[in-house]
């Protein structure tokens, strides 16, 4: 670029700042009209008066997570006196209750609204007819049947595995894609099999990366945790621990001081939770997560993208940024996997390509999760990006930018170093 003076060059960048400015606009009306959770707390307050009252219980029991799990709704008549159904989504309820559980935290139900036959929160808490009229989809798409080597294990990768604690969750999400060990009772592992799973991995010096999930691991008690934790880092070769949990989301309750200071003590743990939706960011759960990372405990977040949920640009560009307003990380956004009695929720690939295209450059890089298809059969996570490397040239690659420009880009063998210095 030739030289400039100090006028031209304010110009060329008012310019484009405002070329820049132009690119946001869409995505800055859109934003008006979705849901975030923080927004609704009159609503949200009224609902739960409303189901303290239903259920017989004080402000302390909101707050007690042992409360919140044994005063799940999973009563069809109950439901109906918290939020307005018709005749036809009751009667849908019980025939899918008849096949697939449900249950739903008061926490996470205070968080419905009435007005919208379809928000989010909505979808991911209510059956609907749709899950028992359609036979599509597998019970075990990711064939964990066969990768089960010891105790709880699902090992999949060279360097880490699964441990999974339990099959029990604050809530039955509809789009749950481990639909299949739900079944009809709560069920922790017997010590007996942890035990065998935690004997795997000491006896597996490669496994550097234990996560444990379930279920929702985090309905255990301290007790356990405190002890399968203890467990875990008293192994020299394993490196840290992740935990899976959507407690966060579904009862934030369950974030108290005794397990932070339980978590502390087995430095590095990592949390990854499960927000799909900004509707889902409310008072309690961004206490949960800042309570979390004020301990020094990293969270991510693995969304899956759902369709009529977050299976938009904005939606999901909102939910990211709002997550790290949370001091959790965009981590995955999951392709729904094709699960019996979810399939309603499955999108195209399309949608989460256009969803990376809409993120990459319109916000910082981290608020950009990783979209992730799961390969068939546990066959692993295979990343997808639009295509931002076009061609290779004998000494160049054709990149194309966020933007859509095209460049030509040197791309030479790489020289030792030595051969350099
Ligand atoms: S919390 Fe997770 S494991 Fe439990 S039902 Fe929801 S998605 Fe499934």
């Amino acid at each position: 670029m030739k030289n400039l003076n100090n006028n031209e060059s304010r110009q060329i960048s008012l310019n484009r700042a405002n070329e820049l400015k132009s690119r946001i606009e869409d995505y800055l009306v859109a934003k008006k009209n979705i849901t975030v959770g923080l927004d609704q707390q009159e609503q949200i307050e009224q609902k739960k008066q409303e189901l303290l009252k239903l259920l017989g219980g004080t402000e302390d029991d909101w707050n007690n997570w042992k409360w919140q799990l044994s005063n799940r709704i999973s009563d069809v008549n109950l439901l109906t006196k918290v939020i307005k159904l018709s005749n036809n989504e009751i009667e849908a309820i019980k025939k899918v209750g008849e096949k697939f559980r449900w249950s739903i935290s008061p926490y996470y139900a205070s968080l419905i609204d009435d007005n919208d036959m379809y928000s989010a929160i909505k979808l991911m808490a209510i059956p609907a007819g749709v899950e028992v009229l359609s036979a599509e989809g597998e019970a075990d798409p990711m064939a964990e049947e066969f990768t089960n080597p010891a105790g709880s294990i699902t090992r999949r990768y060279p360097d880490r595995l699964i441990v999974n604690v339990t099959n029990e969750c604050a809530m039955y999400c509809r789009h749950c894609q481990r639909r299949r060990n739900i079944g009809s009772e709560d069920n922790h592992k017997p010590r007996e099999v942890l035990q065998e799973s935690i004997d795997y991995i000491r006896n597996n010096p490669e496994i550097r990366d234990v996560l444990i999930t379930g279920g929702d691991p985090l309905t255990l008690s301290d007790n356990m945790l405190d002890w399968l934790l203890e467990q875990l880092h008293s192994i020299p070769t394993v490196d840290y621990i992740r935990i899976g949990s959507r407690t966060l989301v579904t009862m934030p309750q369950r974030i108290t001081d005794n397990l932070v200071n339980i978590l502390k003590k087995y430095p590095p743990i990592f949390i990854n939770t499960h927000f799909n939706h900004s509707a889902e960011i409310t008072k309690e759960s961004k206490a949960a997560c800042e309570k979390l990372a004020n301990a020094g405990i990293p969270l991510g977040n693995q969304a899956v993208l759902l369709n009529g949920i977050n299976n938009d640009k904005y939606v999901m560009r909102l939910l990211n940024q709002e997550l790290l307003k949370c001091r959790v990380r965009p981590y995955y956004i999951f392709h729904a996997k094709h699960v019996m009695g979810t399939t309603h929720f499955n999108t195209s690939v399309d949608d989460g390509i256009e969803i990376m295209e809409y993120l990459r450059g319109y916000t910082s890089g981290m608020a950009i999760p990783t979209y992730i298809i799961n390969a068939p059969n546990g066959n692993g996570k295979t990343p997808i990006l639009p295509q931002y490397l076009i061609s290779r040239g004998k000494d160049y690659v054709k990149i194309r930018t966020w933007e859509n420009k095209v460049f030509d880009y040197p791309n030479h063998p790489t020289k030792p170093i030595r051969e350099l210095l």
